[in-house]
C-alpha cells in the first residue's frame, strides 16, 4: 500500500506531496526495474540470477535532495540474498550522489531553506 504524504516547512512554507511506499504495480521484479538506471537494473539481474522466484523489498522513499534542494520519493530495492540495497536517482534532477533517505518516521529538515523541521502529513493512499 503506497502513502501519499504532504510535507511542509513551517519556515519557509514550501511544501512537496510525495508518494512513498509500493503499489500493486511493483509486486514482479521486471516492473520494479523498470525504475532503476541501466547499469543498476543489470547489477540486480546479476545478483538474483539464479533465483526461481527472485526475492527482493521495494519501495518508494522518502528523501532529500541536496543538489535540486527538493523532497522526493526515491525507488529503493533490497536484495536479502546479497543483503545489497539500491537507491534510483532524485526523480527531479536525476542524480543520486546528493539523496538522503529517510526513515517512515522521520522528520527531516527543510532542503529548501535549511531551517525548519518538516511537518509530515498523510494526505491519500495510491496502489
Ligand atoms: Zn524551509
Ligand atoms: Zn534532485
Amino acid at each position: 500500500m503506497g502513502m501519499i504524504q504532504t510535507l511542509t516547512c513551517p519556515s519557509c512554507h514550501e511544501s512537496w506531496e510525495i508518494a512513498t511506499g509500493q503499489g500493486i504495480l511493483h509486486s514482479t521484479l521486471d516492473r520494479v526495474l523498470k525504475v532503476f538506471p541501466q547499469d543498476t537494473q543489470m547489477e540486480i539481474r546479476k545478483e538474483v540470477q539464479g533465483q526461481l522466484i527472485p526475492v527482493f523489498h521495494f519501495h518508494y522513499s522518502m528523501a532529500a535532495c541536496s543538489r535540486c534542494k527538493n523532497m522526493v520519493a526515491v525507488p529503493v530495492i533490497h536484495i536479502p540474498e546479497s543483503g545489497h540495497t539500491y537507491t534510483s536517482l532524485c526523480p527531479q534532477c536525476g542524480t543520486s550522489a546528493n539523496l538522503e533517505i529517510f526513515d517512515e518516521d522521520a522528520v527531516p529538515a527543510c532542503p529548501r531553506c535549511g531551517e525548519g523541521h518538516l511537518t509530515v502529513e498523510d494526505t491519500g493512499r495510491w496502489d
